[in-house]
């Protein structure tokens, strides 16, 4: 496959590759798919090994102990912050899709999260934050609100937060901003905080979100050109081989890069055998595709001090 038509690195801002053993497929796959480097959600007890092997090619994104099942302890949180810190990461991720709040019992707003992101403050990290989720599962396996709560409170929980930060520390809201199917939702939210950018990384869902609303999302791709970071959501696995990792490379530079029309190679579960999405590519212009890919991901690095070196 030729590689995206950018000038120096492709860089993919939102993934998950959880161990070194799992590197083999994984770099064999990206190399296919002319991605380059990867700002990742590994593990502490993985970063130290992808750092010492990899750290070129890589910056990590600091996580909780998400290996541990059930409620978190903050301290263990603070600790690998400071861990994950000492290992050059510049941002930190808060996971607060309504299924992960209602398992780890934790909010955005809440006490001790705040002493989390004070101490992001504190360093100037980047706050990347996972807000929302499809309207398929709010329609479905969230459907009961008592426990999960509703999406517009999701969303002004988010905001309570966002408006409490500096406004010179930027805020990533992962997955497009975790509501592809409200774009309007989005432009509001990235009008009114100028230190807002998303990323469009969840495959399964931006192919069927964005194809849904095809010239409408190429619009606002193209109006919010400066603000949208590349990623793919590519999450690595035992089992997980060349096939399975290209199919997701494979989808999104489709979806961005091209005028496809067609199947997806991936089976969506949020859909019915029969009612499968048919992808519609945005073919978004090489000016913009150069700001996804490349320049914004640079750019937002730069102000913690990190680079990938061309
Ligand atoms: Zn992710």
């Amino acid at each position: 496959m030729p590689r995206p038509p950018v000038r120096g690195l492709v860089i993919d801002f939102h993934c998950h590759l959880l161990a070194h053993r799992h590197v083999k497929a994984w770099f064999e796959s990206a190399r296919h798919y002319g991605i380059d480097r990867f700002v990742t959600m590994s593990p502490l007890e993985e970063a130290v090994g992808l750092q010492r092997d990899y750290g070129h090619l890589l910056h990590f994104i600091t996580v909780p102990k998400f290996q541990d099942p059930g409620p978190f302890w903050v301290d263990d949180w603070l600790r690998r912050l400071e861990a994950f810190y000492n290992l050059g990461s510049r941002i930190i991720k808060f996971h607060m899709a309504p299924g992960t709040m209602n398992t780890r019992k934790w909010r955005l707003d809440s006490p001790d999260i705040r002493r989390i992101i004070d101490e992001a403050i504190a360093r100037r990290m980047i706050i990347m934050s996972h807000v929302g989720d499809p309207d398929t599962w709010y329609n479905g396996k969230y459907q009961d609100t008592e426990k999960f709560g509703r999406r517009e409170a999701h969303y002004q929980m988010w905001e309570r937060v966002l408006s409490s930060i500096p406004k010179d520390m930027l805020w990533i809201g992962a997955h497009l901003g975790g509501n592809p199917e409200n774009l309007g939702r989005l432009q509001d939210l990235l009008d009114r905080y100028p230190n807002l950018y998303l990323d469009c990384s969840a495959t399964r869902w931006m192919v069927r979100e964005i194809s849904n609303r095809r010239d409408q999302a190429r619009d606002f791709f193209i109006r919010n050109q400066d603000r949208i970071l590349f990623g793919s959501d590519q999450v690595s696995g035992d089992e997980r081989g060349f096939d399975f990792l290209s199919s997701r490379f494979w989808a999104h530079r489709k979806l961005w890069e091209t005028a496809y029309i067609g199947p997806s190679p991936i089976f969506d579960p949020d859909l019915s055998e029969e009612n499968q999405p048919t992808m519609r590519g945005l073919a978004l212009p090489d000016a913009v595709l150069q700001k996804i890919y490349h320049d914004n991901a640079q750019k937002v690095l730069a102000t913690v001090g990190l680079a990938f070196p061309e």
